[in-house]
C-alpha cells in the first residue's frame, strides 16, 4: 500500500526513512514495516479466542492528515497485570477495524486487519488512507467477537481548502493520581471539536503513593506502581493506568489527537540524553529509549514516531487548508543541558537542535495560512529569567532565534504545556521592552490532573501578572477551547472548581479572549463566564 497520498508533502516531512533502523525490530517480529505500519495481513496470529473483553484501554486516533487517519488500540484483558503484559498472551493476535461514515456503522467506507504483536505490548497503529477531506468518521476494532467502543474522527480540510472555521482544544499535565480526569469529561462532550492538541506530561513517571501523592478520591493502586518507574514494562503500566480512566478514553474516543511530550514522559527535568536526577549517561539512553517505544505503543502516532533506540522524531507540521498551520515541535530529546551559570546566554545554545530548528523556520516562513500555531511545550514568556531552568527563560538565545522566525509570519499562536497554570500573554517583539509592539499570542492551558484541585489564584500568580503583556491567570484544572476562524481567534478557558474529591465539577468558562486577525491582541469577552 503506498504512503498516504494526502497526508504531508514531502518537504514538509522531517524525517528519515524509518525503515532501515527499525529492521532488526521488525525481522525479530516477522513481519515488514509496511505490514506494521498499515496494518495489513496476519502472520502467526494467534487462533483461539481470547477470554474476555481486550478492550480496556480504549480507541484512539491520531497524525491527521487531509485524507488518512492513524487508528490506535492496545489489547489488555487485565491493564493493570503487574508484569506490563496486560494480561494478554504472548502471542499475536489479529485484530479488525472498519471506519464508517455513521456511528451505526451502516456505510462503512474502510476495512482492514492489523497485527497486535507482544513486542509492541498487543498496540496496533493501522493508518487509514483513501478518505474524503474535512469529513467526520466513526472506527472501531474488533477481535474475535469483541467489538471495541466507537471513536471519533475529521479528517483536516485539504491542502488550500478556504475553511469558514476549526475548533481545536488543548491540554496537557495529566497527574492520574492527582486527581480526577473531568476536564476530559468535559471536553469529550464538547460539541464542536475538530482536533486535541496535547502538550506534554501525558503520563508521570513518578511512584505513585497512597497518603503521599495518591490525592484521586477511591482509588488505589497496585504495589507495581508503588516505584518510579525505569524498565519498558513499567512504562507500560504506567500508560495503562492512566489510559484505562474512561474519561480521558472519552475524549480520545470524541476527535483526533496530536502530541508532543515534555520530560515526564521520561523523567523530571532531562535533557537531551542526560538526567537531572542523577542517572548516569552511561545508564539513561537505556531508560529514554524504553519511555520513548511506551510512547509510541499507547499513542495514536504514526510509525514514524517509533524510536530507534534512544532517538526518535516527533515533532510535525498539520495543515488545516488556508486557514491554519499547527506546528508540534519537540523541545526536550534536542535541548542543551540546563544552564549553571552564565552558559545561560551562550548563543549556542539550542531549545530544539539546528535540523528542527531550520525545519520550522522553513515550516513558519513558507507559510500560506492565516493563524501559524506552534504545540509547545514549556512557557515562552519571559517570567523568571534569572532563577527558571527547564523553559524557554534558560535558552534565551534560542528563544530570540525563534522570535525572529515568528516576526513577519502571519498571526502566529503559540500553545504551551507544563505549567499547571493557564496563563495569556501578547508576547512583545522584543522582549526587553515588555510595553514594545507585540509579536505573538501565547496560550498556556493549564493541566488536566496535575496538582490537584488548584484555586482560582495562588501564591505564583504575581510572578506572572507583573509583567504588563501577561493579561490572565488561573490555577484551577481544565483545558483550552480555540477557535479559528479568517477574522479571528476565540480563546475559552475551560475550567473545574475541584478534581480530587470526584468527577462531578461542572463546566465553568474561567476566561475567553479574542484576537482579531493582524493584531497579537487579547481582548476580553465580557459575558463569557
Ligand atoms: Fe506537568
Ligand atoms: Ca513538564
Amino acid at each position: 500500500m503506498p504512503p498516504a497520498a494526502g497526508r504531508r508533502s514531502d518537504s514538509a516531512h522531517p524525517r528519515h526513512d524509518p525503515r532501515l533502523s527499525r529492521r532488526l525490530l521488525l525481522q525479530a517480529g516477522g513481519i515488514s514495516a509496511g505490514t506494521l505500519a498499515l496494518g495489513i495481513n496476519a502472520p502467526h496470529a494467534r487462533a483461539t479466542p481470547l477470554a474476555g473483553d481486550p478492550f480496556t484501554l480504549g480507541v484512539a486516533a491520531g497524525s491527521p492528515g487531509d485524507q488518512s487517519m492513524v487508528l490506535w488500540t492496545r489489547l489488555a484483558l487485565d491493564p493493570l497485570a503487574a508484569d506490563g503484559h496486560g494480561g494478554m498472551p504472548l502471542e499475536n493476535v489479529t485484530v479488525r477495524w472498519e471506519v464508517a461514515r455513521d456511528k451505526e456503522f451502516k456505510d462503512v467506507v474502510q476495512r482492514g486487519t492489523a497485527v497486535a504483536q507482544p513486542a509492541l505490548a498487543h498496540s496496533v497503529h493501522p493508518q487509514v488512507t483513501g478518505l474524503r477531506p474535512a469529513t467526520s468518521y466513526w472506527y472501531r476494532f474488533r477481535v474475535g467477537d469483541q467489538i471495541s467502543p466507537v471513536g471519533r474522527f475529521r479528517t483536516l480540510p485539504a491542502a488550500g481548502q478556504l475553511v469558514p472555521e476549526f475548533t481545536l482544544a488543548a491540554a496537557s499535565c495529566q497527574a492520574w493520581y492527582h486527581g480526577h480526569f473531568t476536564a476530559h469529561r468535559h471536553l469529550a462532550a464538547e460539541s464542536d471539536l475538530d482536533l486535541v492538541v496535547f502538550l506534554g506530561d501525558y503520563i508521570y513517571e513518578y511512584a505513585i503513593v497512597a497518603g503521599d501523592n495518591l490525592w484521586r478520591k477511591n482509588a488505589s493502586v497496585t504495589a507495581a506502581e508503588e516505584v518510579e518507574i525505569e524498565t519498558l514494562e513499567q512504562y507500560r503500566l504506567r500508560y495503562a493506568r492512566f489510559k484505562a480512566d474512561p474519561q480521558l478514553q472519552a475524549a480520545h474516543a470524541r476527535a483526533a489527537w496530536v502530541f508532543t511530550w515534555d520530560d515526564h514522559e521520561v523523567e523530571n527535568g532531562y535533557a537531551r540524553r542526560h538526567s537531572r536526577d542523577g542517572i548516569p549517561d552511561a545508564l539513561f539512553p537505556h531508560r529514554i529509549a524504553v519511555a520513548y517505544r511506551a510512547f509510541y505503543e499507547n499513542l495514536p502516532v504514526s510509525v514514524e514516531a517509533l524510536p530507534d533506540g534512544p532517538s526518535t522524531t516527533i515533532y510535525d507540521s498539520y495543515d488545516i487548508g488556508s486557514l491554519a498551520r499547527l506546528m508540534m515541535i519537540d523541545g526536550r530529546q534536542h535541548r542543551d543541558l540546563q544552564p549553571t551559570g552564565d552558559d545561560r546566554y551562550d548563543p549556542e545554545r539550542t531549545m530544539l537542535g539546528e535540523t528542527q530548528e531550520r525545519w520550522l523556520h522553513e515550516r513558519l516562513q513558507e507559510s500560506p495560512a492565516r493563524w501559524n500555531m506552534i504545540g509547545n511545550a514549556v512557557s515562552m514568556i519571559p517570567v523568571r529569567p534569572d532563577t527558571e531552568l527547564d523553559s524557554w527563560d534558560a535558552y534565551p538565545a534560542a528563544r530570540g532565534r525563534l522570535m525572529r522566525s515568528l516576526d513577519g509570519v502571519s498571526n502566529p499562536v503559540v500553545l504551551t504545556g507544563d505549567i499547571h497554570r493557564a496563563v495569556a500573554a501578547e508576547l512583545p517583539a522584543d522582549l526587553t521592552d515588555p510595553t514594545g509592539r507585540k509579536l505573538a499570542v501565547e496560550l498556556i492551558c493549564t493541566s488536566i490532573g496535575s496538582d490537584g484541585d488548584g484555586a482560582e489564584t495562588d501564591g505564583y500568580a504575581d510572578d506572572w501578572l507583573r509583567y504588563p503583556y501577561v493579561r490572565f491567570y488561573h490555577a484551577r484544572r481544565g483545558y483550552l477551547l480555540v477557535r479559528l476562524t479568517p477574522e479571528e481567534m476565540t480563546s475559552t478557558y475551560v475550567s473545574v472548581e475541584w478534581v480530587e474529591a470526584d468527577d462531578t465539577a461542572p463546566r465553568q468558562v474561567a476566561a475567553a479572549f479574542r484576537t482579531p486577525a493582524g493584531t497579537s491582541r487579547l481582548d476580553p469577552i465580557e459575558g463569557a463566564l
